[in-house]
């Protein structure tokens, strides 16, 4: 049976005995039937996977003892950042969940001109801490050890005003664009991707992004969604310049 892994908020290092958060507990314990001394891959998202056994099993906390640890080398070379404006429902989840298997190393949220997702500040704190969740899953199941960075969701004006990276080639996906991946035959300091969100970015969206020096890249000549269009681009940059 393959080893669980786990994410787990918590400074591990070697013989520590550490309480599994109760959902993996919960898992653990009463679904997957482990018993005492069973292996366990936990990990805390600074890059390494420590080895550990089950200690306890008590009804309500369940502790695994870290008896190893190792550098994970499952992280892309390639930079990448998408910034997604935020899409309905179950799509945003979807996005986060995959374009962290395709090894984003960032994710910004954004809102633009046309997002029709509606944020107070509660539930964008609600959001952030759901999506936190999606994207720990997602390394779980993907081997990733460490996990991406997520900000807080943001409008994109200000997150644009606010944008120092110079490194990283700023690509904003439009279907109308005017460059395409060949235009680019290496790609060193990574990228940072904007999509828009289902209705696409308004004029006044896509000027800001050509003032801020994006360039407009278009993925062939069909209309993607939105959930397609950064996971298309995600897995093509991987595949020229990555680990795909
Ligand atoms: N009518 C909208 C438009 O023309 O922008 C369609 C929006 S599309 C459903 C949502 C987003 O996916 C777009 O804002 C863009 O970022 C991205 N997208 C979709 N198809 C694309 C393509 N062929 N090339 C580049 N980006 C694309």
């Amino acid at each position: 049976m393959r080893i669980p892994r786990i994410y787990i908020d918590q400074d591990l290092r070697h013989g520590r005995e550490v309480r599994l958060p109760d959902q993996a507990g919960e898992h653990v314990a009463r679904v997957l039937r482990l018993e005492h001394g069973a292996p366990l891959i936990l990990f805390n998202g600074d890059g390494r996977e420590f080895d550990a056994t089950l200690a306890s099993l008590a009804k309500h906390a369940v502790t695994a003892e870290v008896v190893g640890v190792r550098e994970a080398a499952r992280e892309s070379p390639l930079q990448l950042t998408l910034v997604q404006g935020i899409a309905r429902g179950e799509k945003m989840d979807w996005i986060l969940q995959k374009a962290t298997e395709l090894g984003v190393a960032r994710i910004v949220p954004i809102v633009t001109e046309r997002t029709e997702v509606k944020l107070d500040e509660e539930r964008a704190g609600r959001r952030m801490a759901h999506w936190a969740q999606v994207i720990a899953g997602a390394c779980e199941q993907s081997g990733r050890a460490r996990l991406p960075a997520l900000e807080a969701p943001q409008r994109m004006d200000r997150w644009l005003a606010a944008l120092t990276d110079t490194a990283a080639l700023r690509l904003a996906l439009l279907p109308e664009g005017d460059v395409a991946l060949r235009h680019f035959p290496q790609m060193e300091n990574g990228a940072t991707l904007a999509v828009g969100p289902e209705g696409g970015f308004s004029e006044n969206d896509m000027a800001l992004l050509k003032q801020a020096g994006f360039h407009g890249l278009r993925l062939g000549p069909r209309i993607l969604r939105t959930e397609t269009a950064g996971l298309a681009a995600l897995a093509a940059l991987q595949s020229r310049f990555g680990d795909l």
